[in-house]
């Protein structure tokens, strides 16, 4: 075995990648991406352990947010910045050493490397599947992609100027807490649900970021075809970077187009005072391998997901910036001030032409909780007077797997009086399906990103509240979740921490639970995997 990753929903044959990741992980980007990931935890250890201050280390503390980032599933691919981004975080660990007596610290805290194959030699001792017992790898990891998916939310909200302490503190704590012998599987599993009380922090200090510097999300109409103007796409997540990008591009008769996870962005309104930001092209990530061909212009990443691409002529077209890197692509970085010079992207723009439609009209979002709280009376009141049965949340990702038509299958299937609470890249399986509306509310409320999350357990709280019930599970409200990669998991864990129980995940339950693990969430929580369409439809009906 060459690597070992099971991280993600489509890891092979759902036990783990061993050669190549499905994703297009090499064995040396996953080498150094559990290089990576072990300095963090080492550093975590020697701030922890010896109480180091870290509320005045702002650049320790937003490396630490990037470099597990950088880890995530589809973020970056790139060995050289895996490589930078180990000796930098080494430099920080061993700054904090000086003047330590580091006596029984961990090899993790210790560990010495400076050339790539020394880093590769090392990687092959530290990986997943160095901790023995299953059960305990197992919560390790949970814990660890949960910190990962968490990271990713509170990198977002720093670029935009908000913090929070708290968060990057228990980010120390879990790290460390991974290399703690000691701790036994009932330890883990409380620090597990405590990862998904953070996990609520962490998306509702985006959620306030990205609202007090954008605005609410309204309900939103978007375009998803095309116009004749040379154009930029931008996928991922970070609103810092599109805010930007328009800024640069207004007035230079270069549109703007969003992609994947990008599309909630329009629901903002500060985005919409630029014209040239243009509307939607295209699906879910994993459309982007044919998407980005019928493009022609050139696409940035902000974040997750990149998919290798299938030739020379599109990667000469892509761009990356933040966590993300692929090898090949010219990586912007920001200057002290926070500012990314796009010049040369928009430059390369004009010389292309302008894209092709692949699709004609328009879709329509912008739900997140406050639009929604404005609502709250006509919802109520649907419910109470019986036009609306049940709210079914389908929040979370979308994926490759021909098992994912389940969810196109089943929006279409559920009774008329029902309606979907989304977020995240799964909404691309049905929110181009014309499922109609109860009373003017339409079928399916897109709250946003997987962070917005956030947003559909508000509203659950908010509606628990205004029907005076006492546990979120007595509400009319089922959650059939898709997911795919970490941010996926701190939504899990997070909604865990809420209380919300008896939630079915699909397409596959994750790779990473042990037998034992999965037991505990099934009989806990009442965790549950998908079936056929139909058996569940009746299922949560009943
Ligand atoms: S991220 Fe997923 S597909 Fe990629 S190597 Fe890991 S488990 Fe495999
Ligand atoms: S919804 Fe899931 S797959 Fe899509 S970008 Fe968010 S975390 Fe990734």
């Amino acid at each position: 075995m060459s690597m070992f990753c099971y991280q993600c929903q489509e890891t092979a044959a759902g036990k783990g990648c061993t050669i190549r990741g499905v994703c297009g992980k090499t064995e040396e980007t996953a080498k150094l991406q559990d290089l990576l990931i072990y300095t963090l935890k080492g550093l975590s250890q020697l701030v922890v352990k010896a109480k180091i201050n870290t509320s005045n280390k702002k650049s320790m503390n937003y490396d630490v947010l990037s470099s597990l980032f950088m880890t995530i599933t589809n973020a970056n691919f790139d060995c050289d910045s895996l490589e930078r981004q180990i000796l930098k975080m080494l430099k920080y660990r061993d700054e904090l050493k000086e003047g330590l007596n580091i006596e029984g610290y961990s090899d993790a805290a210790t560990f010495f490397v400076k050339t790539r194959s020394e880093m590769l030699d090392k990687a092959a001792s530290i990986g997943v599947l160095s901790t023995e017992n299953e059960d305990i790898r197992s919560l390790r990891e949970m814990i660890i992609y949960g910190l990962k998916g968490m990271a990713a939310y509170t990198e977002h909200a720093n670029n935009i100027g908000k913090e929070n302490h708290e968060i990057n503190a228990f980010i120390y704590e879990a790290l460390a807490a991974t290399l703690d012998n000691t701790l036994g599987a009932d330890e883990l599993v409380a620090l597990t649900l405590k990862t998904g009380e953070f996990g609520v922090k962490a998306m509702a200090l985006l959620d306030e970021a990205n609202t007090s510097r954008y605005g609410n999300p309204q309900i939103t109409k978007v375009n998803i075809g095309v116009r004749n103007n040379p154009a930029i796409l931008i996928s991922g997540h970070d609103l810092a970077d599109l805010e930007q990008l328009l800024e640069q591009t207004k007035d230079t008769g270069v549109d703007v187009y969003t992609h994947g996870e990008m599309l909630p962005a329009h629901y903002y309104p500060a985005f919409s005072k630029y014209d040239n930001f243009a509307g939607n092209y295209g699906n879910a990530w994993w459309k982007q391998v044919d998407e980005f061909v019928s493009f022609h212009g050139p696409i940035l990443f902000t974040t997750n997901c990149i998919v290798p691409p299938r030739s020379e002529e599109v990667l000469s077209r892509l761009f990356t910036t933040g966590s993300t890197g692929y090898p090949g692509c010219k990586h912007i970085v920001a200057d002290e001030s926070g500012k990314k010079d796009f010049s040369e992207i928009i430059a390369l723009a004009k010389t292309l032409p302008p894209p092709e439609a692949i699709e004609s009209g328009s879709i329509v979002g912008g739900f997140a909780h406050k639009q929604v709280l404005d609502l709250a009376d006509k919802v109520i009141a649907a419910v109470k007077g019986g036009a609306i049965k049940k709210f079914f949340v389908m929040a979370g990702c979308d994926g490759r797997m021909k098992s994912r038509a389940y969810y196109t299958e089943f929006a279409e299937k559920l009774p008329k009086d029902t309606v979907i609470l989304t977020a995240g890249c799964a909404k691309y399986r049905y929110n181009k399906l014309d499922l109609g509306d109860i009373g003017g509310i339409p079928r399916v409320l897109d709250a946003g990103q997987c962070n917005d999350s956030y947003s559909l357990a508000l509203i659950a709280l908010k509606l628990k509240e205004a029907f005076g019930l006492d546990d979120i599970n007595e509400l009319p409200i089922a959650f059939n979740i898709a997911w795919y990669e970490q941010k996926a998991v701190i939504v899990l864990l997070a909604l865990l921490y809420l209380g919300v129980k008896n939630i079915h995940l699909g397409p596959t339950l994750p790779g990473f639970l042990s037998p034992n693990v999965a037991k505990v969430l099934v009989e806990k929580f009442g965790i549950a995997s998908i079936d056929t369409v139909d058996s569940d439809i009746e299922l949560f009906l009943a």
